[in-house]
């Protein structure tokens, strides 16, 4: 299996070549060349897999240049060390069941990706013989599961910007009480955005970019989106029963595209899904573009916070490779449509609306603050559980297109414990923390604090980088 990239300028590439890029030499992102199948047969023979197993059976349709064993073990020490189970399912009342995302080690759904990313990722440096400074910025959840995935790991450095001042206390504790020598937290003094343009710049910069040996693992990063494609074939094995050729729905919290983006690799696998239900907060350009056609990014200044703040994302990284198959593929037009973006500000696929529900099964849905606690209090009421702010946004857009006989699968993208000041003021519950989640908020803090002073950076970066 090769990939190739949306806009057409890139030779193909195997899987490992393209882990440690971020966008594609053209600017597209990296897609495959040409999508895998599952039949039936083999559906039924994935439903006696555990976990890890189920990883490496998918993903070995994607990384064919990884020997199976080898993909057995990365796929094992990535998932195993989950403390119960990897994807547990919980129904709710009303006709919805949870997908459980969240036991990895920071209680959201990048942990899923993460952890896999993180061995694969010192498997393909330790092919190659190098090494890798990644060098992100954080709201939160991407950092905390980055930094989680890839600590103690030899041959790669984490240089993690977060807006100082700015996260959640637990978002906090749970970069900063690291305490591995190669997980460097800093603190900006500055918002997100100044961090991420931090990024921009020595990014940007290709000859220091290649001396320091920087990389990114961001939403596009394509092991993550293939990573995610696992837990909805996970799903759909638990949901249904065996022989049948049930369709499922699932609801997806989202923000950047990225996890629904995996459903609809999924769908376009063969897993029989009917409906991908697109849920997103207040700032919904997706909801949008998806009921209208018109899609039209808005500014960070436009880009409100928001109680479910892992969504609060006004340009969707990953679209573009649902573009690419909504234009049949074709790079040329891609490319156009992105030129249109640019000097106009949005691009119109009114024309294609029927296609986005009939021919790839995708509808969405809006959720508010009031949305959410009212969601929060009534699955509390009913089903005596507590759901986190970003999963309530799903559960409110999933109880606007249930349909009787398809299971409506929503994702569970966080943990409460995150989020508790939403959850008292819903609920009225200060939330219990389990031992270990005590100790981690107490222990003692690793942070660098910088100024927003991109020559500071460098230096440290200069000073800290592997080589
Ligand atoms: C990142 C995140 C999302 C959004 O996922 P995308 O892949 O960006 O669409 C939703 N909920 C939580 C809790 C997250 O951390």
């Amino acid at each position: 299996m090769q990939y190739i990239s949306t806009r057409g300028g890139m030779q193909p590439l195997p899987y490992c070549e393209t882990l440690l890029e971020g966008l594609a030499p053209d600017g597209g992102l990296a897609v495959p060349e040409v999508m895998p199948t599952v039949d039936g047969e083999t559906l039924e023979r994935w439903r006696a897999l555990t976990y890890p197993q189920l990883a490496t059976e998918v993903l070995g349709l994607f990384a064919t240049d990884i020997p199976r064993e080898d993909l057995a073990r990365m796929t094992a020490a990535a998932y195993e060390p989950f403390p119960g189970a990897v994807v547990p399912l919980r129904e709710l009342d009303g006709g919805l069941t949870l997908v459980g995302l969240s036991e990895g080690p920071t209680l959201a759904f990048k942990d899923m990706a993460m952890q896999f990313l993180g061995q694969v990722v010192e498997y393909a440096l330790e092919r190659k013989g190098s090494v890798l400074n990644i060098l992100g910025a954080t709201s939160g959840d991407t950092g905390s599961a980055a930094e989680h995935a890839l600590r103690g790991k030899d041959r790669i450095s984490v240089f993690m910007l977060s807006p100082q001042g700015r996260m959640s206390t637990f978002q906090r504790a749970q970069m900063f009480s690291l305490d591995d020598e190669n997980i460097h937290n800093i603190a900006v003094d500055g918002v997100f955005d100044d961090c991420q343009n931090l990024v921009k710049k020595l990014a940007g910069d290709l000859d220091f970019k290649r001396t320091q040996h920087l990389g990114a693992v961001n939403s596009i990063n394509l092991a993550r989106i293939t990573a995610q494609v696992v837990y909805y074939f996970w799903a759909w094995l638990r949901a249904t029963d065996a022989g049948g050729w049930t369709e499922v729905s699932f609801t997806v919290p989202s923000g950047n595209f990225g996890n629904i983006l995996s459903g609809f690799f999924a769908k376009e696998m063969g897993l029989p899904i009917r409906r991908l239900v697109l849920a997103a907060n207040e700032n919904n350009v997706l909801d949008e573009f998806f009921r209208t056609g018109v899609y039209r990014p808005r500014s960070a200044a436009q880009t409100l916070a928001t109680s479910s703040p892992s969504m609060d994302i006004s340009k969707a990284s990953n679209l573009e490779r649902f573009i690419f198959e909504l234009v049949g593929r074709d790079a040329a037009r891609v490319v156009q449509v992105w030129s249109d973006l640019d000097t106009q500000g949005y691009f119109d696929f009114t024309a294609d609306l029927t296609r986005f529900v009939d021919e790839f099964g995708i509808v969405s849905g809006t959720s508010t603050h009031a949305d959410r606690l009212a969601t929060i209090r009534s699955v509390y009421e009913t089903s005596g559980e507590v759901i986190d702010p970003h999963t309530a946004d799903g559960v409110k857009v999933a109880r606007e297109y249930l349909e009787p006989g398809v299971p409506m699968l929503v994702l569970e993208t966080a943990k409460p414990e995150k989020f508790a000041e939403t959850i008292h003021e819903a609920i009225g519950v200060e939330l219990d923390y389990a031992a270990d989640l005590r100790e981690m908020l107490e222990a003692p803090q690793h942070v660098t604090e910088m100024a927003d002073d991109e020559a500071a950076l460098r230096a440290f970066i200069e000073e800290h980088a592997l080589r």
